[in-house]
C-alpha cells in the first residue's frame, strides 16, 4: 500500500461533531500528530500501535514551529503507510493545511484532505447563534483577528458596510482594537456581539455583550482564548435558540475514573447530560525491567515454606512468571499461603489455589498481626509484591525469619493520563469527582499525585459504596457522598437531584 497522508479537519471539539471519513482514517492511523484544538480523546479511536506526536502551538507556548511540522510531516509520511495530521475545526480554514499540503507534494508524498466542521459555523451554533437568519442576517464573513497593526489587515469601511454576521477567529487579543475599528467605521455601539470560548466542549463558555460594552465584559469574565467573535443582530437569537448550554448538567465538571468498561458508560451518560467530563485512565501493570530475583525464586521454590499474597496483581504476575519458567501450581506444593483478602483470595482461586491465612483486617498491619506469631526464625518466606508497597511487612518479617522480598509488577499510572488530568484541571476544578470501586480511588489520587496538585477540599467524591468509600477516607477527602445501591443508573440520578436543572 502507498504511504499517505490525510490532513483532517476533527471538528470544533464535540467528538460527534467529525466525519466518519475523518474517524476512519484515525482507526486506520499508524501515525496520528495533532495539536491542541483537535480533542484529545480522539487519540483513543487509534490502534495500539499508532505513534502519537504532538506539535501543538498554544499562544506563547510554541511546541514546534510550522517548518518543524512541516519536517515531521514528510518524515512520518515517507516511511509510515497512514499518517493523519488532525487539525482543529476544518483543515483549510486557518489551518495551515494548505501549506502542509504543499510541502508533502514537493516531496512527492501522498496526500488526502478530510475537510472538518469548521468552528466558525459550529461554535455559534452551539452558544445559540445561527450565523444567517432570515430577515436578520443575509451573509456570514470569517475572519482572522490576528494582526499587528491596527489599519494594516482590514478595510474597517468594507466590513462595517457588509452588513452580515462578522466572525473573527484568534481575536480575542484584538478584540478592543476590532470593535473600536468597526465602531469608527459606522458599526452601532449597540451592535450585539458575543465570545465562544471552547466552543462545542463540554467546558463551552460564553459571553455576550455589544460592541460598546464587550471589551469590559471579556475582561471581567477573564476570557481566554481560544474563541470566537461573533458580531451581528443573529447574537440575539441565543435568548431562544440556546440548546447546548441549557442542559441539566452543562458547566459541571465531573471526573470519572475508569477501572472497567462500565465506568465509560457513565461517562457517556453525564456528557449527554451535559456535563464535562474528565476520564482518568486505568494503571497500568507491567513487569519489572529485572526479574532475577523471581526467576531465582521460581527455581528455588521447593525451599519456600510460607508465601504471602497482598494483590491480585501479585498473584497474576508470580503465577506469569511460573508459567513462563514452564511451570504450574503443583511447584507451589507444601507452602503455606497468606492472602490479604477477598481479591487476592479470587485470583489465588483462579490458579486453583486456597490461601491457608487471611487477615480480619485487611491492611498490612493486619497481616503482620496474623503472621508473626505463626513464623520460625529458619523458614524461607517468598513476598513477591508490586513496585509501592509501604514496605510495613518487609520491616516487620525481614529480622525474623529468611524474607525473599521481590518486585514482580509494576503499577504506573498510564501513560499520559497525568496529563490529561492536569489538562483538566488547569481549566478549573473538578465540582465531583465519582469512585466505582477502591482501585479507582487509589488510581485517581497516584495520577493527581503525579500531576503536583491536591485534592481540592471542595470537590465532591461520590462513591459508589461502602469499600469504596473506605478507600475514599484514606486520603484527606472531605466531602463524601456514597449511593444507596452500586448501580451506575443511581450515580447519575444522584447527581441530578443533586445538579440537574429542570429537564424539558
Ligand atoms: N481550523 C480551525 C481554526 C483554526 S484557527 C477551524 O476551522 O475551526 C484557531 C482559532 O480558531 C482559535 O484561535 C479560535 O479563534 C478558533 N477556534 C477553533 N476551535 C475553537 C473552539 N472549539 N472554540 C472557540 N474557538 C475556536
Amino acid at each position: 500500500m502507498e504511504n499517505k497522508v490525510y490532513l483532517m479537519g476533527a471538528g470544533p471539539g464535540d467528538l460527534g461533531l467529525m466525519t466518519v471519513k475523518g474517524l476512519k482514517a484515525i482507526q486506520s492511523a499508524d501515525v496520528l500528530i495533532y495539536d491542541y484544538l483537535a480533542n484529545p480523546k480522539l487519540l483513543n479511536e487509534a490502534p495500539a500501535h499508532a505513534k502519537k506526536i504532538y506539535v501543538g502551538k498554544q499562544a506563547g507556548n510554541h511546541a514546534k514551529t510550522q517548518d518543524q511540522i512541516n519536517q515531521v510531516l514528510v518524515d512520518e509520511g515517507s516511511i509510515a503507510q497512514t499518517v493523519v495530521r488532525l487539525k482543529g475545526g476544518d483543515p483549510y480554514v486557518f489551518g495551515r493545511g494548505g501549506e502542509e499540503a504543499e510541502v508533502l507534494r514537493e516531496n512527492g508524498i501522498a496526500f488526502e484532505i478530510i475537510p472538518g466542521i469548521t468552528s466558525a459555523v459550529a461554535g455559534p451554533a452551539y452558544a445559540g447563534i445561527p450565523v444567517t437568519h432570515r430577515g436578520i442576517s443575509t451573509s456570514f464573513h470569517v475572519m482572522t483577528g490576528h494582526f499587528k497593526s491596527d489599519d494594516q489587515e482590514w478595510d474597517w469601511e468594507a466590513l462595517a458596510r457588509l452588513g452580515g454576521t462578522l466572525i473573527f477567529l484568534m481575536g480575542v487579543g484584538n478584540l478592543d482594537k476590532i470593535a473600536s475599528n468597526l465602531m469608527k467605521h459606522g458599526l452601532s455601539a449597540d451592535k450585539p456581539v458575543a465570545l465562544i470560548r471552547w466552543a462545542t466542549h463540554a467546558h463551552q463558555q460564553t459571553v455576550t455583550g455589544t460592541l460598546g460594552t464587550i471589551v469590559d465584559v471579556v475582561a471581567s469574565a477573564g476570557l481566554k482564548p481560544p474563541a470566537l467573535i461573533v458580531i451581528g443582530d443573529v447574537v440575539n437569537k441565543r435568548q431562544v435558540l440556546n440548546f447546548f448550554e441549557e442542559k441539566p448538567l452543562f458547566g459541571k465538571r465531573i471526573g470519572v475514573t475508569r477501572a472497567r468498561a462500565q465506568a465509560s458508560a457513565l461517562a457517556g451518560r453525564l456528557e449527554e447530560l451535559g456535563a464535562v467530563v474528565a476520564e482518568v485512565p486505568m494503571i497500568e501493570i507491567t513487569a519489572p525491567d529485572d526479574l532475577t530475583d523471581v526467576e531465582d525464586s521460581i527455581q528455588r521454590l521447593h525451599a519456600y515454606n510460607k508465601a504471602i499474597f497482598t494483590s491480585a496483581n501479585a498473584v497474576h504476575a508470580y503465577m506469569t512468571q511460573l508459567e513462563q519458567a514452564d511451570l504450574d501450581v503443583r511447584s507451589l506444593a507444601g507452602i503455606k499461603i497468606f492472602a490479604m483478602g477477598k481479591g487476592t483470595t479470587d485470583a489465588l482461586s483462579q490458579y486453583g489455589l486456597r490461601p491457608d491465612f487471611v487477615p480480619e483486617r485487611q491492611t498490612s498491619e493486619g497481616l503482620v498481626d496474623l503472621i508473626e506469631p505463626l513464623i520460625v526464625p529458619t523458614e524461607h518466606v517468598l513476598f513477591p509484591h508490586g513496585e509501592k508497597t509501604r514496605g510495613i511487612i518487609e520491616e516487620a518479617l525481614k529480622e525474623k525469619c529468611h524474607l525473599d522480598s521481590m518486585v514482580v509488577y509494576r503499577n504506573r499510572v498510564a501513560e499520559g493520563a497525568p496529563d490529561q488530568l492536569n489538562a483538566v484541571l488547569t481549566d478549573g476544578d473538578l465540582d465531583m469527582v465519582t469512585f466505582t470501586s477502591a482501585s479507582t480511588v487509589h488510581n485517581y489520587m497516584q495520577t493527581l499525585d503525579k500531576t503536583g496538585r491536591q485534592w481540592n477540599k471542595e470537590t465532591l467524591a461520590l462513591s459508589i459504596g461502602p469499600i469504596t468509600t473506605h478507600a475514599i477516607k484514606s486520603y484527606e477527602i472531605p466531602l463524601i457522598e456514597e449511593v444507596d445501591k452500586p448501580s451506575v443508573d443511581l450515580m447519575v440520578d444522584h447527581i441530578l437531584t443533586r445538579w440537574g436543572k429542570e429537564q424539558a
